[in-house]
């Protein structure tokens, strides 16, 4: 089953007088339960396409089709919509509210996302990612392995039909970061469905599928 498709994607930025054209053209599947990477050098465009992916941003051409509904063309709140309760977002940076628990963090987003039971699932999403041990802790009392693992938790909490993360071990080091994806490993044993950027090939390698793009193209699928 495919939950994630892009048919002629393409995406030109307009700066003043000059078009840079970041996607120039990309067709991806992923199925439901995959766990695969895009790679490929900076300034490439993975982040762009990561981006529309995730309904952060519109294409200039194609279509974006998530779980069965085509969004390219798709105007909030059903943008929103599906961005609050299809997709879970991982970044590089972690975006917790400072003056928020562990908990409180993961909890609000649960109730934006209308989850039932927000307080039991945000516990539940806490215990997949080792985190039931800092659950009244704030963000600066943590380190940044936890603080990411954190972030996660609360991409997770409202069930998404995918994860995204964007150079989601960027701020870490190696060995935290190979903590952060002994977790996106276990969740996707699970069944969770992820689609990570990165510039690592040797974090790429530990994913099912590696997606190479190069100057707005896929080179390998
Ligand atoms: P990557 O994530 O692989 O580093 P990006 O998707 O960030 O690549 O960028 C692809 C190209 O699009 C680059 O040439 C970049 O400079 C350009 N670009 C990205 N975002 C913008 C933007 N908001 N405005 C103008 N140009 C952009
Ligand atoms: P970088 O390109 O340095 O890796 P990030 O991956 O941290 O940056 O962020 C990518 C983009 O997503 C940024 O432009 C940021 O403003 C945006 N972003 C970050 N967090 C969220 C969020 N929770 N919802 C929507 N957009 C976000």
């Amino acid at each position: 089953e495919v939950v994630l498709e892009a048919r002629g994607l393409k995406k030109s930025y307009r700066m003043g007088k000059v078009t840079v054209e970041a996607l120039r053209g990309v067709d991806l599947a992923i199925r439901r339960g995959e766990f695969v990477s895009i790679i490929g050098p900076s300034g490439s465009g993975k982040s762009t396409l990561l981006n529309l992916i995730g309904c952060l941003d519109q294409p200039t051409a194609g279509q974006a089709i998530i779980d069965g509904q085509d969004v390219s063309r798709m105007k909030d709140p059903a943008l929103t919509a599906v961005r609050c309760r299809k997709i879970g977002y991982v970044f590089q940076k972690f975006y917790l509210l400072p003056f928020l628990t562990t908990l409180e963090n993961v909890e609000l987003q649960a109730r934006l996302a209308g989850v039932k039971d927000s307080r039991a699932r945000s516990v539940e999403a806490l215990k997949l990612v080792g985190l039931e041990a800092r659950m009244n802790h704030r963000p600066v009392e943590m380190s940044g392995g936890e603080q990411q693992r954190v972030a996660i938790a609360r991409a997770l909490v409202k069930g998404p039909a995918l994860l995204l993360a964007d150079e989601p071990t960027g701020n870490l080091d190696t060995k935290t970061g190979d903590l952060i994806m002994d977790v996106f490993k276990r969740l996707n044993k699970q069944g969770l469905t992820i689609v990570m950027v990165t510039h690592n090939p040797e974090l790429a390698a530990r994913t099912g599928r590696v997606i190479k793009v190069r100057d707005g193209l896929i080179e390998e699928a």
